[in-house]
């Protein structure tokens, strides 16, 4: 597989091209922001050069294969990568029209959160910087401009940080998406050495955390990797990134029915908050074929969230959206022969 060139700054293209001025370079990285599909497109390139770059250069490694769209608007694409494997990426709409990009770090996870779909496919691979760029971009072709991000598709951002760096320099450079790193969200579901890696080499995104539950033994059990990243040292970690960037964290807490949703588990979520300036996101879990599961009902799930309240946690609750399309919170997966019209298909 050559370079791919959507995850290259506009040195690099130049580089990687063999470009004869390097600022034709910064050009293209402009085109392919400002939504070019071909090098055809790129009118102030010198014709030889664009069918030179035609004929020898591929401007895209991935294209969208399927695209669904549930009745609240959320619209989940799936798109295939180079190699014949899939990913997804959701794109999102608030009441004001803003919008965000929700995308893929990996294809698969290896994490294995047993509440989430995308954990049961194990880890396929790593995406590519320019793979990851291509989710946005091709996003943004076709639903229009988009101003937020949040690694929350499939896969552990901080298990491919090198990858989500790159990526992150691309949407944040001035000829690019300049997109601002206060709207750019890394969720993790809890990887101390990779929040560590960011307090100590940037980029001081904006810091989502799969929760889902602050007692250690039922945490250990809902999402192994704490067995290698106590809450313990999951605190300290987050203490060294606030100390660093003073923002607030969101907590993620997908409400299990039955498994963490009683006033003893609100209070030990006010317990692993203590000193911490965190938001806590109540998520009641979305139902997946398969998963071992059940959704809280309403009455709990409001309970839950006002025990939180009673307990001065600052709260929100995470409108259900996407939940038609499996493109809502730990929905997204990708089972290459399903049969069910919702997974992504071909
Ligand atoms: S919740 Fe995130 S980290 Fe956990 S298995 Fe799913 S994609 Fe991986």
């Amino acid at each position: 597989m050559k370079t791919i060139i959507t995850g290259l700054l506009p040195e690099e293209i130049s580089a990687e091209l063999a470009l004869p001025q390097k600022y034709r370079g910064k050009q293209i990285f402009k085109w392919i922001h400002s939504g070019a599909l071909s090098f055809d497109e790129m009118t102030d390139l010198p014709v030889k050069l664009r069918e030179e770059l035609a004929e020898n250069t591929m401007l895209f490694s991935s294209g969208i294969s399927r695209e669904v769209i549930d009745s609240d608007g959320t619209a989940k694409v799936t798109l295939k990568l180079y190699d014949g494997h899939f990913v997804e990426a959701v794109l999102l709409e608030d009441e004001r029209g803003r919008k965000t990009a929700c995308i893929s770090s990996q294809a698969g996870c290896a994490m294995g959160c047993t509440f989430c779909r995308t954990g049961t496919m194990g880890l396929i691979r790593n995406l590519d910087p320019g793979e990851i760029v291509e989710q946005y971009i091709l996003l943004s072709n076709k639903y229009g401009k988009i101003s937020n991000i949040v690694f929350m598709g499939m896969g552990e951002p901080l298990a491919n940080l090198e990858n989500v760096r790159k990526s992150i320099e691309i949407f944040h450079h001035p000829e690019g998406p300049h997109i601002g790193l206060r709207k750019i969200t890394i969720s993790t579901c809890g990887l101390v050495e990779g929040i560590d890696d960011l307090v100590q080499h940037g980029p001081l995104v904006k810091l989502a955390v799969s929760l889902v539950s602050a007692d250690e033994e039922t945490r250990e059990r809902i999402m192994p990797v704490t067995l290698k990243n106590s809450l313990d040292h999951l605190k300290r970690a987050l203490k060294r990134y606030q100390e660093k960037t003073n923002r607030r964290f969101t907590l993620e807490y997908v409400l299990l029915g039955g498994i963490n949703d009683r006033r003893i588990d609100a209070e030990k979520v006010r317990h692993f908050i203590g000193n911490l300036k965190a938001v806590v996101n109540v998520i009641p879990w979305n139902p997946a074929e398969g998963l071992p599961y059940k959704e809280p009902g309403e009455e709990t799930t409001a309970a839950f969230t006002e025990r939180l309240e009673e307990l001065r946690v600052p709260v929100t609750r995470r409108y259900r959206r996407g939940r038609g399309i499996n493109g809502a919170c730990g929905q997204l997966a990708v089972f290459e022969n399903s049969t069910d019209p919702s997974d992504s298909g071909r």
